[in-house]
């Protein structure tokens, strides 16, 4: 998994917004501007931190996150086509020739996400996957069926990518979820990679989360 943050916007912004609410002129983020920020969001004042967004370009995350991250209703997604990525399949003779163990694992870590299972699980996974990435190729290649049908075979385990916006609220309310044990694995690593991007001058707005990184 990757995840760059492609834009953000200045801190100010949020500044500005609760100036405007009080009134009251900016110090620059000297102590009066992070003292009001610290409590606003103390207060629930939170309309202030929707101005400040940021763009992230996430890749190499399953479809299963996919699912998961776009129940998060308060943010933008563009997500990359899956016929685009057929089309990527159906020319990989890589997959056609894969007959051992090794070329197996190459085909399926070019495609899919592979999750951390017990050791003595492993292979078959890789050949499991592996099986069903071959036989989406031949659908594909050989039965030349369209790719809106054949999308019907993918595993929820299919590598995807995707530009996400989402205004500093919303990413609150995403990576308190999102951090907790109880999150699914792979956007639990996903929130931490997200939060690990953030500008450091930013991370007074997450600061009152008490958010763990700990892997
Ligand atoms: C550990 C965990 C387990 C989960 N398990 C399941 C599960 O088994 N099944 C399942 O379906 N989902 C599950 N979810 C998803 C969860 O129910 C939310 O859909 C998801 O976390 C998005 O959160 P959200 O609605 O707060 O985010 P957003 O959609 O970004 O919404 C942000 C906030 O805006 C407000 N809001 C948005 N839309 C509305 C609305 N229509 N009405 C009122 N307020 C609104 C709410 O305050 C909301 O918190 C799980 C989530 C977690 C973290």
């Amino acid at each position: 998994m990757n995840v760059e943050l492609l834009d953000y916007d200045s801190l100010q912004k949020v500044v500005n917004a609760a100036r405007i609410s009080h009134g009251s002129e900016s110090d620059d983020m000297g102590t009066r501007d992070r003292k009001l920020i610290a409590k606003l969001i103390e207060l629930g004042h939170e309309s202030v931190l929707e101005h400040c967004a940021y763009s992230f370009k996430i890749e190499g995350v399953s479809r299963a996150l996919l699912q998961e991250l776009v129940r998060h209703r308060i943010a933008s997604y563009t997500v990359r086509s899956t016929r685009f990525t057929l089309k990527e399949i159906a020319k990989d003779e890589d997959i056609k020739n894969a007959g051992a163990l090794s070329d197996y694992r190459i085909i399926v870590e070019r495609y899919c996400v592979v999750p951390d299972l017990p050791e003595e699980t492993l292979k078959e996974y890789y050949i499991n996957t592996a099986m069903n990435l071959k036989n989406i190729y031949k659908f594909l290649s050989e039965y030349k069926l369209r790719n809106d049908l054949v999308k019907y075979l993918l595993p929820e385990s299919f590598k995807t990518e995707l530009m996400m916006t989402v205004n500093v609220r919303s990413l609150r309310n995403f990576l308190r979820l999102r951090l907790s044990r109880k999150a699914l694995w792979e956007i639990r690593e996903l929130a931490l990679k997200m939060f690990e991007v953030l500008p450091k001058d930013h991370q007074i707005l997450y600061e009152d989360l008490g958010l763990s990184t700990e892997p």
